[in-house]
C-alpha cells in the first residue's frame, strides 16, 4: 500500500499545477475582474487610451511606439520579467476589436494578481509584449484598411504603411519566440459541414507554403490543442480551424517565417450572446495558452489533436430567413413563393444594421440565425423589389387581405402588418411566427 500512496501523491499534486487556474476559473476571473465596459465594436482609440491609463495605474509599462498614418498614437503594453518572449497584437483591420479589449483584460488580472502562484509562474517565465490596435485610423472609422486605404496585414513584405513597419520593426528588434495575431472573422463563418456559428477559429499559421513544421510550429499546434479544449467547455460545438492557406503577404504567415511562430485567433460571433462573452473567450484562451508556454505544460499535450478542430466552412448560415414568403412583384401584382435570406453589414454595435437579400428561392441548404415562418403572408419591398442584392427592407400583409399593390404610396394606403427593417422589427414583432 505504502508503495503506491507516493506516486499517487506525485499524481495529486500534479494534476493539481495542472488544473491551477482551470477554463472554469479563468472565466470567474474575467467575471469578476474584467475592466473593458464597452462592447469591443463601439471602443474608439479614446476608449483606448483610457483603458491604457487604468493599466498605467497599475504599474504596467505602456508606451507609445509609433503613429498611424493620420498621426494617431500606436502603444505596446510589457509585463512580466521572464526570458521566453512572447508577442500579441491585435486590430490590424480597424473593425476586428475582440481581442483589444481581451489584452486590456488580461493585463488588468495578471497585474492584479501578483501575488499568486499561477501569476507568479507567468511573471517569472514570460516577457509579454502587446500592440493593441494597431491600425487606431481604421479602428475610428469601423473600416478594415488603414488610411491609405492599404490592407495592413497584406503589407508585411511591401511595407507601404507606417503601421506595417511598426509592427515589422517591434518584431525584428526583439525577435519573440511565439505570436500571436489577433483578429475577427465573418459572423456567419461555420464550423466543418454544420450550419453551427465557428464563434472561434484558430490557426498554426505556417511560414512557407508547404507548410514545414519547426519545432515552434509543433509547439504551437500543442498549444492550440489545449487552447481548443479550454474554448469547448464554454461553446462546444462552435470552434473551427481557420483556412490554412499560404498568404505570402500577410504577417501572420511571415512572423512564422521570419522566426516568430505564430498562432492566429479569429473571432467570430455566437447567436445568443454578446460581445462581451467573446472577450472572456479570448481572454481564457489566450491566458491558456501563455500558461502552458510558461510552466511547461504543453509539452504533455498531443500536437496530432490538433487536426481534430474542425476546418471552417462557409455559405450555410444566414443572419436570417424568412421561409415561403409569397413574394408580391409590385408592378404586376404577380406572386412568387420564396425563401428570403438576409444578412446584415459589419457595425458597431451602437449602431443601426443595413441589411441585404443575399439569397432567394428554394434555401434549403441554408440556415438562419434566426429563420421565420412567412407561409402565412404576402411580402413587398419597402422601396426597391425584393431582389437579390436589395436591401432588406421589407413589409409583410397577412395573406387575406385584399391590396391594391399598384397604390404609389403603398405603406400608407394599405397599413402593413409587419415592417422589417435595418435588421429588426420596426413594427409588429411576434405578428411574423419565429420558427427557431
Ligand atoms: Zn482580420
Amino acid at each position: 500500500m505504502k508503495r503506491t500512496c507516493f506516486p499517487l501523491l506525485l499524481l495529486a499534486a500534479f494534476l493539481m499545477n495542472n488544473f491551477a487556474q482551470s477554463p472554469a476559473q479563468l472565466a470567474e476571473i474575467w467575471d469578476k475582474e474584467h475592466v473593458t465596459n464597452k462592447f469591443p465594436s463601439n471602443v474608439r482609440h479614446s476608449d483606448l487610451k483610457a483603458y491604457l491609463d487604468g493599466l498605467k495605474k497599475l504599474g504596467i509599462k505602456v508606451d507609445e511606439v509609433g503613429r498611424s498614418n493620420a498621426n494617431r498614437e500606436i502603444y505596446q503594453v510589457e509585463w512580466g520579467k521572464g526570458p521566453k518572449r512572447v508577442f500579441l497584437w491585435s486590430q490590424m483591420h480597424g473593425d476586428e476589436p475582440t481581442a483589444t479589449s481581451a489584452l486590456i483584460d488580461m493585463f488588468t488580472v495578471l497585474q492584479k494578481n501578483r501575488g499568486k502562484d499561477w501569476v507568479k509562474k507567468l511573471e517569472s517565465e514570460l516577457t509579454i509584449r502587446a500592440v493593441p490596435m494597431l491600425n487606431p485610423d481604421g479602428a475610428e472609422l469601423y473600416i478594415r484598411r488603414n488610411m491609405q486605404g492599404i490592407d495592413i496585414n497584406r503589407d508585411a513584405v511591401d511595407l507601404k504603411t507606417p503601421e506595417a513597419r511598426l509592427l515589422k520593426s517591434l518584431r525584428d528588434a526583439w525577435q519573440p519566440e511565439l505570436g500571436f495575431n489577433l483578429h475577427n472573422q465573418n459572423e456567419l463563418t461555420t464550423v466543418g459541414g454544420t450550419a453551427q456559428q465557428a464563434a472561434i477559429s484558430l490557426l498554426v499559421v505556417h511560414g512557407d507554403e508547404a507548410k514545414t513544421d519547426s519545432e515552434g510550429h509543433v509547439r504551437n499546434k500543442r498549444i492550440v490543442t489545449l487552447m481548443a479544449e479550454a474554448l469547448r467547455q464554454f461553446m462546444p460545438g462552435h470552434l473551427g480551424r481557420y483556412d490554412d492557406g499560404w498568404s505570402p503577404t500577410a504577417f501572420g504567415d511571415n512572423f512564422s517565417a521570419w522566426g516568430t511562430p505564430t498562432i492566429l485567433i479569429e473571432t467570430g460571433a455566437l447567436h445568443g450572446k454578446d460581445e462581451m462573452f467573446l472577450v472572456k473567450m479570448n481572454f481564457i484562451a489566450i491566458l491558456t495558452a501563455l500558461r502552458s508556454f510558461a510552466d511547461g505544460s504543453e509539452k504533455s499535450a498531443d500536437p496530432a489533436r490538433y487536426f481534430e478542430i474542425p476546418n471552417n466552412s462557409s455559405g450555410s448560415l444566414l443572419h436570417i430567413v424568412f421561409r415561403n414568403a409569397n413574394v408580391i412583384e409590385k408592378e404586376t401584382g404577380i406572386v412568387t413563393v420564396a425563401d428570403l435570406g438576409l444578412v446584415f453589414d459589419r457595425r458597431r454595435e451602437q449602431f443601426i444594421s443595413p441589411t441585404t437579400i443575399r439569397r432567394m428561392g428554394a434555401l434549403t441548404t441554408v440556415a438562419g440565425l434566426a429563420e421565420y415562418d412567412a407561409s402565412g403572408f404576402n411580402v413587398i419591398g419597402r422601396m426597391l423589389p425584393v431582389k437579390q442584392g436589395n436591401p432588406g427592407e421589407l413589409l409583410f400583409f397577412k395573406k387575406d387581405r385584399i391590396i391594391d399593390w399598384t397604390a404609389a404610396d403603398l405603406e400608407k394606403v394599405n397599413t402593413p402588418d409587419a415592417v422589417f427593417s435595418f435588421g429588426k422589427w420596426h413594427k409588429g414583432e411576434g405578428v411574423v411566427p419565429l420558427k427557431k
